[in-house]
């Protein structure tokens, strides 16, 4: 089993090491011909609208959004909840646009740019969320999106099918529940 890690900007490195420390093999994704048999993939958090231009000039955005649309194991952080959400609140623009659900971007403002909060998050019960001008999730538009996690009535973890996408940063503090609970959904 191999989990591609897009490695275009933003904090890879830290998902590398969770998931090779659970013992999956890895990939880290830097240009399109990296994205052959794939079985997992990992959008990191960063910065979307840059990442969104890399995926672009580097010939991935295409590619990547029809093996997400086409069922891959997706894990997304922050900024990689951003690239998936099928809408932005205050915000025209879209990225791959297969998770549906509302993001909001910066959604804490300036005072509250990086926290961290105990809470529960689905199966995996409590975990420490470090948040790092992170979105939230202001509304799930499907039936099908299942709410993971929220912190203070504000939805910050979803599961739409094969897409997990939070917008705290699971790949921080050495807990690797929530990496150990993703490989698993790929065993089946
Ligand atoms: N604020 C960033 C964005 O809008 C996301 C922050 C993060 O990934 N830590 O893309």
């Amino acid at each position: 089993m191999k989990i591609g890690i897009l490695a275009v900007q933003g904090a890879f490195a830290e998902h590398e090491t969770a998931l090779q420390a659970l013992g999956a093999e890895t990939v880290l994704l830097r240009n399109k011909n990296d994205l052959t048999r794939i079985d997992g993939l990992v959008l990191p958090g960063g910065e979307s609208t840059a990442q969104s231009k890399l995926l672009k000039d580097l010939e991935m955005f295409e590619p990547l959004k029809g093996m997400i649309e086409d069922g891959l194991p997706t894990l997304a952080t922050c900024a990689g909840l951003i690239l998936l959400a099928r809408r932005l609140a205050d915000d025209d623009v879209v990225h791959f646009g297969t998770l549906p659900v509302t993001a909001r971007r910066n959604a804490y403002g300036r005072q509250l740019g990086s926290f961290q909060r105990a809470g529960n998050v689905g199966r995996i019960g409590n975990f420490v969320m470090t948040f790092i001008r992170a979105p939230y999730v202001e509304s799930a538009d499907s039936d099908d999106v299942e709410i993971l996690a929220t912190v203070d009535d504000r939805i910050v973890g979803v599961q739409y099918r094969n897409q997990l996408a939070l917008a705290f940063h699971p790949e921080m503090g050495g807990d690797l529940r929530v990496h150990e609970y993703f490989l698993k959904g790929i065993k089946g």
